[in-house]
């Protein structure tokens, strides 16, 4: 099921409105990281997030990232972790192996 929505989503909305592959994405992952380090710039914000809305690679690698981030940060506040948050993590990693 994920993966059927995600191959739709790829087909009808990613191919017409985004760009499938990313010329920049290890150096869009590094803005990131920066970003969720909270050491960015806001120059720096505003052009990532402008980015990823034309780039599905680095939509993906934002979503995947904040997701893992989440995670780690509830497991370290020894909390319970959310329903549905290891399922989320695992569809987001199955839809960014699909090529
Ligand atoms: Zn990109």
């Amino acid at each position: 099921m994920a993966s059927s929505l995600s191959n739709w989503i790829k087909r009808n909305v990613v191919s017409r409105y985004m760009m499938s592959t990313c010329s920049e994405e290890r150096k869009c992952l590094k803005v990131l990281e920066v970003i969720l380090d909270e050491e960015s710039t806001p120059e720096e914000e505003k052009m990532y997030f402008e980015h990823i809305q034309k780039c599905w690679p680095c939509f993906q690698n934002y979503n995947l990232e904040t997701t893992i981030r989440e995670l780690v940060k509830t497991k370290l506040e020894k909390k319970k972790v959310p329903e549905g948050l290891i399922e989320k993590i695992k569809s987001e990693i199955e839809k960014s192996s699909i090529e």
